[in-house]
């Protein structure tokens, strides 16, 4: 199957020739049509497999469909918002909006970004020249909106990318207030790698008779990403990074850490050790996220520690390792993390240092993907059998995820602290405390 049998019109086909795709990946064949045949949709598909475009072709072609509904103003098309595409992070709503500049290159439809944490004036004005199609987040769209800025009363697409991360505690409230501001006639398709049932039963609540897309197995990632798992002791994870990073001349490694702080820490580290690295998480201002994802895509520094707010959607070039520093206490973010890897057929490895503490976390992914991931003990690393699992303290930050997510990191906590046989007082205020915090508001 070709882009030309899908039934995009010959600009759509010009700019994906000029990407150089030559043919849609699985996602895009069974999305488009269903798309272009005007359904809601559900897509669940791995990382990295296409899925920006496998939602933009086919909206850039219904949008071209309706145009002429648009009319003229002054010989000028008469501009509204007519789709809306939100993201549940900043990165990545600049990543989907070049995505959507470069597929409408040869349309006459004009798109923009907004996100916070960057001047608003700048945004306003733009919007005021009129705009077809808007790439957001929650947070600053609603704000726009109530300053009258934008005008969602005449949607007819909406599309939210990552869509299980949008309909989770952190996002569902400025969700469903967007959803009431677009018209209840309209198409709405979600995209995401990861689906729990719960959010299966919200998203029903968005959507008209869904078509729902699978091409594999959910929560699991690209089989082209190696997998290992290195057991080391918490107190020598760093050394032994440095050793992977120095000895395997590794020149390009996104290590996840799930803590700011933690992020923060490790960097200072490697970077007194002369590896040119930067942190990305949310405490950094949005210049200084940018900057460091820009110099991390151009091999300007070698490592980036990221707290979860990178492991979404974002596409980096050929980028062989990742590297879970510490296991994340959510096991979807797993999946999208390692997914950063091995993305458009091509191999990637994706390493994971797990301390005692986090053997709860490392059985709770291993349960998601339904796979036992390889076990490699490096010599001189061995872990010490005298250490006992402590409880793991996520940092500051207050409640945010729901569901099935927070009583994972709930029941990790306490099975750890069982294992200490309920010892302190203060522990079991430290996990209570947990259960109450979100890794979104960590990262
Ligand atoms: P995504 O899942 O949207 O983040 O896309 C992952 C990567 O696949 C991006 O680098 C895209 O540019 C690339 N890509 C998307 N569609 C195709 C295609 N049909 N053929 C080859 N590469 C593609």
């Amino acid at each position: 199957m070709s882009f030309t049998t899908l039934g995009l019109c010959d600009p759509i086909l010009k700019a994906i020739q000029e990407t150089g795709y030559t043919s849609p990946t699985p996602i895009q064949k069974k999305a488009i049509p269903l798309i272009l045949k005007g359904d809601d949709v559900l897509a669940a598909a791995q990382t990295g497999t296409g899925k920006t475009a496998g939602f933009t072709l086919p909206l850039l072609e219904r949008l071209s469909q309706n145009h002429q509904n648009t009319g003229t103003h002054r010989g000028q098309p008469k501009r509204h918002i007519r789709a809306l595409i939100l993201t549940p992070t900043r990165e990545l709503a600049a990543q989907v909006g070049d995505n959507v500049e470069t597929y409408a290159k040869y349309l006459p439809y004009k798109s923009t970004i907004v996100f916070g944490g960057v001047n608003i004036n700048r945004q306003i004005s733009t919007l005021k020249q009129g705009i077809d199609i808007l790439i957001a987040t929650p947070g600053r769209l609603l704000d726009l909106v109530s300053q009258n800025v934008i005008d969602l009363s005449r949607i007819e697409i909406l599309v939210l990318d990552e869509a299980d991360r949008m309909l989770d505690m952190g996002f569902i409230h400025d969700i469903k207030k967007v959803v009431r501001l677009v018209p209840k006639n309209r198409q709405t398709l979600l995209f995401s790698a990861t689906f729990s049932k719960e959010i299966k039963a919200l998203a029903a609540g968005f959507q008209t008779n869904p078509s729902l897309v699978e091409v594999a197995a959910q929560n699991t990632a690209s089989e082209r990403v190696e997998q290992v798992v290195y057991p080391v002791d918490k107190e020598r994870k760093r050394e032994l990074l440095y050793k992977l990073i120095d000895e395997g001349r590794w020149q390009q490694v996104l290590v996840f850490t799930r803590t700011k702080h933690g992020a923060n820490k490790l960097c200072e580290y490697l970077v007194n050790r002369g590896i040119r690295a930067a942190a990305i998480h949310g405490n950094k201002s949005q210049g200084a996220r940018t900057k460091a994802l820009d110099d991390f895509k151009e091999k300007q520094i070698r490592v980036l520690v990221a707290t979860d707010i990178a492991a979404r959607g974002i596409d980096i070039d050929q980028l062989p390792h990742v590297v879970n520093f510490e296991l994340p206490n959510v096991p979807e973010d797993y999946v999208h993390r390692i997914g950063r890897t091995g993305r458009a057929g091509r191999e990637g490895e994706a390493v994971s240092l797990v301390c005692v503490d986090e053997d709860a976390f490392l059985r709770g992914i291993e349960r998601l993907i339904a796979q036992k991931i390889k076990k490699v003990i490096i010599k001189g690393y061995e872990v010490d059998p005298n250490i006992e699992a402590e409880p793991i303290n996520m940092g500051g930050g207050r409640g945010r995820r729901g569901g099935g997510r927070q009583s994972q990191s709930k029941s990790s906590n306490e099975n750890n602290a069982n294992k200490q046989g309920e010892q302190k007082r203060s522990n079991s205020r430290n996990r209570s405390r947990n259960r109450n915090r979100s890794r979104g508001n960590n990262a």
